[in-house]
């Protein structure tokens, strides 16, 4: 799945954006431009580059995860993004995710043709805790959205989703820890609940990412990045399809 990150850099809002992957590369690259401060990048019209045949470079069918290093609809960006949803108009054949912890902002940045929400767009709300989950996503389930995704990530406690877990609104839960030498750990037994929520629930279930530390029977682990993805698949938690609740 190719990233797209149309705009670099992002301002903290809520607990989860205190060990910030985006300020830790940044200061890893020697980046001399502030973090918080937005700028476009050099990748903004990406899905529309063509080969020397003049065929599209990233060919019908490919998944862009966008904005990866910023907040899609973070307010710096609201001059910029009536253009990128014209790219967007632009390849109907392709499909969009982004993730988000500024859903309240999401209806003043909608373009006119919107409607129900773009079939080809998915859009993920962040919940980093329970204080986190309760505010933003009864908004979440009201917004005119196709693809609803709840992203618990940095996982920073357990947390009840249960009143939230629509079957017709969520299409997947994904859970993942926080990375970095200060991260906090990430409880297997968080995980283990919230999973065990979403198969009550009918709702696939995804853990894509350990985190740097993590909690399990007792002991704290330390995991290398390198491992973080691949440890969380072998935990074999992860509910593709959805489940009958007895399973
Ligand atoms: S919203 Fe995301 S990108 Fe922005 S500061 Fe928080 S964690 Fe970083």
């Amino acid at each position: 799945m190719p990233m797209w990150n149309p705009w670099h850099g992002c301002h903290k809002i809520s607990p989860g954006c205190t060990h910030c992957y985006v300020y830790r590369e940044d200061a890893a690259f020697g980046t001399t431009i502030p973090s918080d401060t937005v700028r476009k990048t050099a990748s903004f019209s990406l899905p529309l580059r063509r080969d020397r045949y003049r065929a599209w470079k990233f060919p019908p069918g490919t998944e862009f995860a966008l904005c990866f290093t910023s907040d899609f609809l973070i307010e710096e960006a609201d001059g910029w993004r009536p253009e990128l949803w014209e790219i967007i108009r632009q390849r109907p054949d392709c499909s969009f995710f982004f993730f988000t912890k500024r859903i309240e902002r999401l209806s003043s940045c909608l373009p006119a043709d919107w409607g129900d929400g773009y079939p080809n767009m998915a859009i993920g709300c962040t919940v980093e805790n329970q204080c986190y989950a309760d505010r933003r996503l009864p908004l979440f389930l009201s917004l005119p959205i196709r693809h609803r995704i709840i992203v618990a990530a940095p996982m920073l406690g357990q947390i009840d989703i249960t009143p939230y877990l629509n079957p017709k609104l969520i299409e997947k839960v994904t859970v993942g820890g926080e990375s970095g030498r200060y991260a906090r750990p990430l409880d297997y037994e968080w995980v283990l609940d919230l999973r065990m929520q979403c198969i009550r629930h009918s709702i696939p279930f995804t853990f894509h990412q350990t985190g740097s530390y993590l909690i399990k029977d007792g002991h704290l682990y330390r995991i290398p990045r390198c491992h973080q993805h691949s440890q969380a698949s072998k935990a074999g938690l992860d509910t593709s399809v959805r489940r009958h609740p007895q399973e």
